[in-house]
């Protein structure tokens, strides 16, 4: 054996990122390696700027791999919670494990860590009560559940400088960042990781290096959700049937949601629209934003928005997202959803494809030329006017069309005809990793943090998953 680490973090997400940070807090002593296979926060650009189109950067899509993961080109909207409340209802499950009242203090703890490193001070969706209590009313007539909480928007840019910032902390006190090195396989001997195994992520023929720690953590993101799956198939690692969450970006006038983005910029809106019942929710939203798209594992392309702080479109994106389940005969969610962005991207022939909602009822498909008149243009350039409906699902296509008509019940104008649908957005979780309350998998010594492992869904708590992996890590050698 070569190399010996206290702790070794696959990936370098906000997970892995900050439980590096809070082991420089709790240990200086302890030895630390983050392996991502992307590259450095300053080296991640996406040319689409400058080409307008995806160009499927090799080896890896700098909008979802490097340095922060998903979080660098996010538009940085850090969910935080009403202190009244008494669960979470977005932003994923660490509360399931560690209990409401501690993720608190732990939300509250990494949001001063982001303030320290250069976040924004003003807290969105905290003015305007009575405002937001009126849409809450609208909405729960119509069957839908609004959840206001604060949110703290970075912005893209600025995510960008923070996250740098970080990573020169990290580095200064010598936590080792291992760049475009890709971790093919975990080194599993009597049920204990012991260690990864490497390659340099540029070559494919690369040889194959061992990297050993007593502490493994899994900290692979949304990106790294199918190497996730294989691991668990090949090693015996216990999982349970997880959910993936398909549909599409929406794109309306920032004018019809101008009411939403002023009192709360984000809307977090729920509903179980007939007559499949499933949930469906908007996410992610972006007031004067921009669609994006971002690459996954086989070229998959997927949709995404961001908003910056600075530059700004006049129109609002956001998720429409239907949860499905699967469990007897077919229990693999995240073949359904690659199969799904799979059809989509060949009708886009190898792009997103965006569809007008009116011609969605009208049962044709939309043309290039159509979109050039249309009253909401598209910020994605790079799309290609098609129909969705030929590979999103009956049931997913009923799920979102049912959910649009109940929101414009709320919000006036949200299923005007010229609104934009764009496709595929999916949300790959691996199937569940079973893990216990301090994060343990069933192998020995090996964690999982993060959004790989089903665990969370958003910045914050993500980066506190990582918070409180330090500090069990720092309790269980006292
Ligand atoms: C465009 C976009 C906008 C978003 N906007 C928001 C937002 O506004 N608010 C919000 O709360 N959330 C947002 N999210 C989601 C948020 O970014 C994620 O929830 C968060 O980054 C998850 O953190 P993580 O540490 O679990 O994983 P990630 O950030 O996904 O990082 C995982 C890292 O692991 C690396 N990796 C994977 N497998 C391997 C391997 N085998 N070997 C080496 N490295 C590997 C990947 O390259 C990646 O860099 C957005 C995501 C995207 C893509």
């Amino acid at each position: 054996m070569e190399k010996k680490y206290d702790i070794i973090a696959i990936g370098m997400g906000p997970g892995a990122i900050f439980m590096a940070y809070e082991m420089i807090k709790l240990n200086k002593n302890k030895k630390v390696l983050l392996i991502e296979q992307g590259k450095r926060v300053e080296e991640r650009t996406c040319p689409i700027e400058k080409t307008g189109v995806c160009v499927k950067c090799k080896p890896f899509c700098n909008i979802t791999s490097g340095f922060s993961g998903a979080g660098a080109f996010s538009d940085g909207k850090l969910s935080l919670y009403n202190k009244e409340d008494e669960d979470f209802y977005i932003g994923g499950n660490l509360h399931k494990y560690i209990g409401v009242e501690e993720t608190k203090k732990l939300i509250d703890y990494t949001d001063s860590v982001y303030l320290k490193f250069g976040a924004d001070t003003k807290l969105e969706g905290t003015l305007y009560k009575e405002e937001v209590k009126r849409i809450k009313e609208k909405a729960r007539k119509e069957g839908l559940t609004l959840i206001d909480i604060p949110i703290r928007h970075l912005g893209t840019e600025k995510a960008h400088e923070l996250y740098k910032k970080l990573e020169d902390y990290l580095e200064e006190n010598e936590v080792e960042l291992k760049f475009n090195t890709i971790v093919e396989d975990l080194i599993i001997e009597d049920n204990k990781c012991i260690g990864v195994k490497v390659r340099k992520a540029s070559d494919k023929n690369a040889p194959l290096e061992s990297i050993y720690g007593d502490n493994i953590v899994v900290a692979v993101g949304r990106k790294g959700a199918n190497w996730l799956v294989n691991m668990c198939e090949k090693h015996d690692i216990e999982t349970e049937a997880g959910v993936v969450d398909i549909g599409v970006r929406y794109e309306l006038s920032d004018e019809v949601m101008k009411d939403i983005n002023k009192y709360m910029y984000e809307g977090k809106f729920i509903g179980r629209p007939g007559p499949f019942k499933d949930k469906v929710r908007t996410f992610c939203q972006n007031p004067s934003g921009f669609v994006s798209s971002e690459v996954y594992d086989n070229n998959l392309s997927l949709v995404n928005g961001h908003s910056y702080k600075d530059k700004k479109s006049t129109n609002t994106n956001l998720a429409i997202l239907v949860s499905h389940h699967f469990n007897y005969p077919f229990s693999k969610p995240i073949e359904y959803g690659r199969n799904i962005a799979k059809n989509l991207n060949e009708l886009g022939n190898g792009n997103i494809v965006v569809q007008r909602l009116g011609d969605i009822y009208r049962g044709k498909r939309t043309w290039e030329w159509e979109l050039e008149t249309n009253p909401v243009k598209p910020t994605l350039k790079s799309a290609v006017a098609g129909d969705i409906t030929f590979a999103l699902g009956y049931r997913t296509m009923t799920d979102i069309l049912q959910f649009i008509r109940e929101m414009d019940k709320v919000v006036e104008g949200f299923a005007n005809p010229e609104n934009l649908l764009y496709a595929p957005e999916i949300k790959f979780y691996s199937n569940q990793v079973v893990i216990d309350q301090n994060f343990e998998t069933s192998i020995k010594g090996l964690y999982s943090i993060g959004d790989g492992g089903g665990m969370t869904r958003g910045l914050m708590m993500a980066s506190a998953s990582g918070v409180k992996m330090a500090r069990i890590l720092d309790e269980k050698d006292k």
